[in-house]
């Protein structure tokens, strides 16, 4: 998980003519991102509750799936574990790294949550931004220190690693999940029109004053919007961009989303923007979509009911799956008008 992020604000929402008055904003700092809470629709003090009691749940997803800080938690005790040493999983973990490794699959290795070592390596995650990027040679040493194939579930919740420093990490899919807990909190207490955005990963719940709520998209290398949607329906939207944390070095940009084949960051995307049922499959999705690239990765989103998908390409050139196509309004650029 992220403990802090470079000024990345990948999705905004467009002030609409209807903007309402009475809509309760507030930001939290979780998931080593700003978290920003709309409630529409109900009084001031049932929102603000909603709101607290939201950003606890969320807090506490972050702190059993976080690879940093000092709480303790089964993620890291299974990252410092031995080959060999069976360790007991939480049930959230054993339950979350079980569907991890069916997106492992179904994205054929591109979302990988063993990538831990390589992850840390690259240090996007970390106090200090990197500024090198690392060696063939230091990527495949790291590499080999990967691979779902190298752990197993030998009873429930216990899992075992069979070679020497493999190392989980959610960070592509945590805070999708933490969305998620965080809504579920919210429709507990009676709240029907909210949205919760964490870093521009988004949950959006009913409308906004009977009218949609309006969601902007950022355009990977422009200051203004790609493109916005409208919504009014239970839903996510989540963005993976390789300007959310990145360096330059010798004119060639590197970035936090690895594909796990070269060990080096992903080359086929600058984004994709995912829409799902939930804000975990948009987060995963929107990892494994970006290391695919819209060619391979298009027939698994036709194939997925209810998820669509919004490729920039590394030519800049945008790509759709079918079912957004006549929904997103894509806003050209200035220059070319
Ligand atoms: P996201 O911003 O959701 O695309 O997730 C990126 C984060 O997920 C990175 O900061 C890493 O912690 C982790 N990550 C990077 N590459 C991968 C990958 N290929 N599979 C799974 N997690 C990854
Ligand atoms: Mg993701």
């Amino acid at each position: 998980m992220l403990r802090y992020t470079w000024g990345l604000v990948v999705l905004f929402l467009l002030p609409s003519c209807q903007q309402s008055l009475e809509d309760i904003k507030e930001t939290r700092l979780i998931l080593g991102t700003v978290v920003t809470f709309t409630v529409a629709g109900v009084p001031e003090e049932v929102a603000l509750d909603a709101i607290t009691q939201a950003a606890a749940v969320m807090q506490g997803v972050e702190n059993t799936f976080t690879t940093h800080g000092d709480i303790p938690n089964t993620v890291k005790i299974f990252n410092q574990a031995k080959a060999g040493e069976p360790v007991h999983l939480l049930g959230a973990v054993d339950n979350l790294l079980q569907q991890s490794i069916s997106y492992w699959k179904q994205t054929q290795g591109a979302f990988d949550p063993t990538l831990g070592d390589l992850n840390k390596r690259w240090g996007f995650s970390g106090d200090k931004a990197p500024a090198v990027p690392l060696t063939k040679i230091e990527v495949q040493q790291s590499l080999a220190r990967s691979g779902v194939a190298a752990i197993h579930r030998i009873s429930p919740q216990t899992w075992v690693k069979d070679k020497v420093g493999i190392k989980l990490d959610f960070g592509a899919i945590a805070k999708g999940l933490a969305i998620d807990k965080g809504v579920e909190k919210m429709q507990q207490l009676g709240i029907q029109h909210a949205i919760i955005n964490a870093g521009g990963d988004m949950r959006i719940l009913g409308n906004h004053n009977s009218q949609p709520w309006r969601i902007a998209i950022r355009h990977p290398r422009r200051e203004d919007a790609l493109g916005w949607l409208d919504i009014s329906a239970d839903t996510s939207i989540v963005t993976s961009g390789d300007y959310e944390r990145f360096f330059m070095y010798q004119g060639k940009r590197y970035h936090h989303i690895i594909n796990p084949k070269t060990g080096f960051p992903a080359e086929q995307s600058m984004s994709v923007t995912v829409q799902a049922p939930t804000a975990m499959q948009a987060d995963v999705l929107s990892t494994g979509l970006f290391i695919l690239g819209f060619e391979k990765g298009l027939p698994l989103v036709e194939s997925m009911p209810d998820v669509e998908a919004i490729w920039v390409d590394s030519h800049k050139l945008v790509h759709m799956s079918s079912g957004i196509k006549s929904k997103f309004h894509l806003l050209k650029d200035k220059k070319d008008e």
